[in-house]
């Protein structure tokens, strides 16, 4: 199915000032990536560690790539050299793994840490208090904590897709928000990093509900490239 280049106007309008789009390109072929590209676009989003790989080989070396799927720790070192934001990080282990890839490869890796909002059991994510217990960013100095990701129950409930983005965005709040640099906070982990601060939420479905709740970068993939199909 081709691009929906109309639609890609539309939003990058719509999110003007507000947020940054990222293209989720999962799934679909390099043709249509290069067709988002001509229009300007350099941010794309992928879930499969061998499909980002594949695609980074052959495209334009400025693209942003993001990583927003589940990365197992062993595939870290795939994407360590290339890669722009990794935006599902849900474990230490994992944490500790991509400080340990970037420096392999003299790199900062810029990261989200991945909040469960959804009331569903299967979506990956730390819960508020295991943020509050994550001790080990200030010796991972290869990685940088950018922000907070997040996934709304998929549901066609708005009120309860809205509270969860209420709740990330209040969270997002308490650790990356500059106000909260008083002294007794200001060495708290997570604030340890510079501003300007990335909150990833929204999608298709209900991105224009995260964006009246505070995001601040997107991630879209149906509305631009078209319903995926997975049995190809
Ligand atoms: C696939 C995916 C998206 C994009 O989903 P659409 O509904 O197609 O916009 C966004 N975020 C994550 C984490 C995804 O896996």
């Amino acid at each position: 199915m081709a691009v929906n280049k109309e639609k890609y106007k539309e939003i990058i309008a719509e999110l003007e000032g507000k947020a940054t789009l990222v293209a989720v390109s999962k799934t679909k072929p390099v043709e249509d990536i290069l067709e988002l590209y001509q229009l300007g676009h350099r941010d794309f989003g992928e879930n499969y560690v061998q499909e980002l790989v594949d695609k980074e080989a052959i495209l334009p070396k400025d693209i942003r790539w993001h990583f927003i799927g589940h990365l197992q720790s062993n595939k870290v070192k795939y994407i360590a050299p290339f890669v722009h934001l990794i935006h599902g990080v849900d474990s230490e282990n994992l944490l500790k793994e991509i400080h340990k890839q970037a420096a392999k490869n003299n790199r900062v890796i810029d990261c989200l840490l991945q909040i469960h909002i959804a009331s569903e059991e299967t979506k990956f994510g730390f819960s508020e208090n295991e943020l509050n217990d994550l001790n080990v960013l200030n010796d991972l100095q290869n990685v940088r904590i950018k922000g907070l990701m997040g996934m709304a129950s998929f549901s066609d409930d708005m009120n309860l897709v809205r509270s969860e983005f209420k709740k990330l965005r209040s969270i997002f709040n308490d650790y990356f928000s500059p106000k909260q640099k008083t002294p007794e906070t200001a060495e708290t982990p997570l604030t340890i990093h510079h501003s300007p601060f990335t909150l990833s939420m929204g999608m298709s479905g209900d991105y224009k509900t995260a964006l009246e709740e505070g995001s601040n970068m997107v991630r879209i993939g149906s509305l631009l490239f078209g319903e995926r199909n997975y049995n190809k």
